[in-house]
């Protein structure tokens, strides 16, 4: 993980909040591949919902909303608070559920001194709205994304005329006061999330329910995540988050063990029959409350995985060069999609003005179509080891025939095959290799 952390850090994918201040509270901040990184994850999860999925349309509800929908679902109450104990001696906090059973479990994992009886903590974060801070002000940051789905649930039908079965899908920030956040953005008070909430009749319920389990693992697996490394795990009733009846959690083996990375509920009609309770609304369709499967994916814990996955450290070689024998060299094998840099384009050497002229001209051509990289610094050796650090699949190799047949040198990160190719047929050729 160190190796990776700082590896996202030195290419400007992710840096901690508030770095200059000394960091704040196990946030992180996306740099600039960062963001294209999460932004390409975030673009094949809703192209994989509203696109290739009948039925399923988008929503982007505001993060405030009335406090009273955190009554109605539970969140205020008993359901959304974790347990916590304090340390008496170093005063440290944890959540009870991560110390474990047994003899140990009332003994600080740091410094062994005695904890206290585990407390209910809230997980939610307070505001409040207007220019007065009292209690009628309060309202909070939402924990999950898909309230603002359940208290959509009429307009959208309505306006959009939709029949049962459908799905509503929506990216959004969400913030939990986590106890012990960790695990770099595995866990972190501010993330995102990518939800869909799927309405069907409760007959339908376990039927697409197993449908959505396999959607999803297969989501994963399409855009490379290895097999043996992604299991989905029945999650028995006593264990359940507060409102599911059946509940699916995936999860990946991090290099820090087997965590979930998205969970798959079948909430019943808990939250409609409570929202229309607590607002007086009703919620039904054709006299009953629908039921919800939901898919609850986070788009920071997507893109651990997807990072953790393609990381591999290559013994010496890859690159040809003989600076490079000996060196481990580092690579990101990312799925072409998820890829933040899609081409490098390279001039073979610095120093002769018509080759980066050339170069130039190339990167120019190739920008509006493909998030490219300019890279002229140092030797061709180097430059390819460190486009393949940040998981580059293409690079376009500028060279002395270059100039004399207009064609250039196309390399496949992954096969390391090099191939000439005319530039006027690039942008269509990469086009094809990116299924853009
Ligand atoms: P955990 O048990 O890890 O706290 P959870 O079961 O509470 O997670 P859900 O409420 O089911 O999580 O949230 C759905 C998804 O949202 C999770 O699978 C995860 O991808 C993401 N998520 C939840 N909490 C966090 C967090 N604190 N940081 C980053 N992502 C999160």
């Amino acid at each position: 993980m160190q190796k990776i952390i700082s590896l996202t850090k030195r290419r400007g994918f992710v840096f901690p909040s508030s770095e200059i201040y000394g960091g704040f509270a196990s946030c992180y901040d996306f740099g600039p591949l960062g963001v294209e990184m999460k932004n390409n994850i975030k673009n094949a999860w809703w192209s994989e919902m509203t696109k290739k999925q009948e039925n399923i349309v988008g929503l982007d509800a505001a993060i405030l909303m009335s406090p009273r929908v955190w009554q109605a679902s539970g969140h205020l109450t008993a359901g959304f608070a974790d347990e916590l104990v304090e340390c008496k001696k170093c005063h440290k906090r944890f959540k009870k559920d991560e110390i474990g059973r047994g003899s140990a479990s009332n003994k600080c994992p740091e410094c062994g001194g005695s904890l206290t009886k585990p407390k209910k903590f809230n997980l939610m974060m307070k505001t409040f709205v207007g220019s007065v801070e009292d209690k009628a002000a309060t309202t909070y940051l939402r924990a999950e994304t898909c309230q603002g789905i359940y208290v959509n649930f009429t307009n959208v039908l309505n306006s959009m005329r939709l029949k049962l079965p459908f799905g509503i899908a929506q990216i959004g920030k969400a913030f939990r006061n986590e106890i012990t956040p960790g695990n770099f953005i595995y866990r972190t008070r501010e993330f995102e999330q990518m939800e869909m909430q799927w309405f069907c009749t409760p007959k339908e319920a376990n039927k697409f329910f197993e449908y959505w389990k396999k959607a999803r693992v297969k989501w994963y697996l399409d855009l490379g995540i290895d097999k043996k490394k992604l299991r989905a795990i029945e999650v028995p009733a006593k264990e359940r988050a507060h409102y599911a009846r059946r509940q699916v959690d995936i999860e990946y083996k991090f290099p820090f063990g087997w965590q979930e990375i998205e969970g798959v509920h079948n909430r019943g009609n808990y939250d409609l029959s409570n929202h229309s309770k607590h607002s007086g609304q009703d919620l039904k369709y054709e006299g009953y409350f629908p039921y919800i499967v939901e898919t609850s994916a986070g788009a920071d814990r997507s893109f651990l995985t997807f990072l953790v996955d393609a990381y591999r450290e290559v013994k010496g070689g890859r690159t040809e060069t003989t600076e490079a024998v000996k060196e481990v060299e580092v690579l990101l094998k990312l799925d072409k999609k998820i890829a933040p840099v899609k081409v490098a384009i390279l001039p073979l050497v610095k120093n002769k003005p018509a080759l980066v002229k050339k170069a130039k001209e190339v990167y120019k051509l190739l920008k509006p179509y493909f998030y490219c990289q300019y890279d002229e610094v140092g030797s061709i050796g180097r430059r390819y080891r460190r486009i393949d650090e940040i998981g580059c699949p293409f690079a376009v190799t500028i060279d002395f025939d270059t100039l004399k047949k207009n064609d250039v040198t196309l390399r496949d990160r992954d096969t390391m095959k090099q191939k000439r190719i005319k530039i006027k047929e690039l942008v269509e050729a990469l086009k094809e290799k990116l299924s853009v």
